[in-house]
């Protein structure tokens, strides 16, 4: 049995001969409750319900050690931009901070090459432009193979394990890492967030409409899962 939260995520609940209920969060995040056979579902539920609290304060103790850490803004590292790969450099310069891509490298220009809080907000900032400006111009493309469909508000937000979402009010949220996949994975999400104005649910339907506007989805979502996994 499972009990799903938006607050705490999926529960794996088992019943087994036992006297009382008992809960347990492992590193990995997942939250098993052990339960009496003859416990009823309410009473799970309120269980869990009054553990909630303590379940979350424990899954965020594990999170710490298992979120990626940002990467700084170092001269050498790699970054992904559109699919592919770029070495960053650092540049000594006495222009203001200017981010630019040259080649395969993109060189941050700066007067302050040492300060590394500073050179991480300039990278920040740059891939949030890069990000609007991209996700603006591929949602124009992908709405036009949607009959009539108005461009909706497009909304870049971190999202936590997610690449895009569709709110009601004809809203898309698409997150800012997305900036990292191709032109193909970004049309992908975006196309998926659309079909949802049409259908809320992940049914037959739905995949069918996304499949007539990308044939190939099932390649590129796996890749992208890779890509938001960080892996
Ligand atoms: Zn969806």
């Amino acid at each position: 049995m499972q009990y799903n939260s938006e607050k705490i995520g999926l529960v794996n609940i088992f019943q087994e001969k036992r006297k009382s209920l008992s809960i347990r969060v492992f590193p990995n995040s997942d939250v098993v409750v052990k339960a009496p056979t003859e416990a009823t579902q309410d009473e799970i539920t309120s269980f869990i319900g009054r553990k909630q609290r303590w379940i979350k304060k424990q899954l965020d103790y594990f999170k710490q050690f298992t979120e990626p850490k940002e990467k700084e803004a170092v001269s050498g590292i790699s970054l992904l931009y559109l699919g592919r790969q770029y070495q960053l450099i650092i540049q000594k310069s006495y222009l203001k901070n200017i981010v630019k891509v040259e080649k395969n490298k993109i060189v941050i220009y700066s007067s302050d090459p040492n300060n590394k809080e500073e050179l991480k907000k300039d990278l920040d900032k740059w891939f949030l432009e890069r990000a609007e400006k991209v996700f603006n111009e591929r949602l124009k493309v992908c709405v036009q193979t949607f009959p009539n469909l108005e461009i909706p508000q497009l909304k870049i937000r971190k999202l936590k394990k997610r690449w895009g979402s569709y709110l009601t009010k004809h809203q898309i949220i698409l997150n800012p890492m997305l900036i990292q996949a191709a032109k193909s994975g970004i049309d992908y999400i975006i196309t998926h967030e659309l079909c949802h104005f049409y259908q809320k649910e992940h049914n037959e339907q739905f995949f069918k409409m996304l499949e007539l506007r990308i044939p190939q989805w099932k390649q590129i979502d796996s890749k992208m899962e890779t890509l938001l996994l960080g892996k």
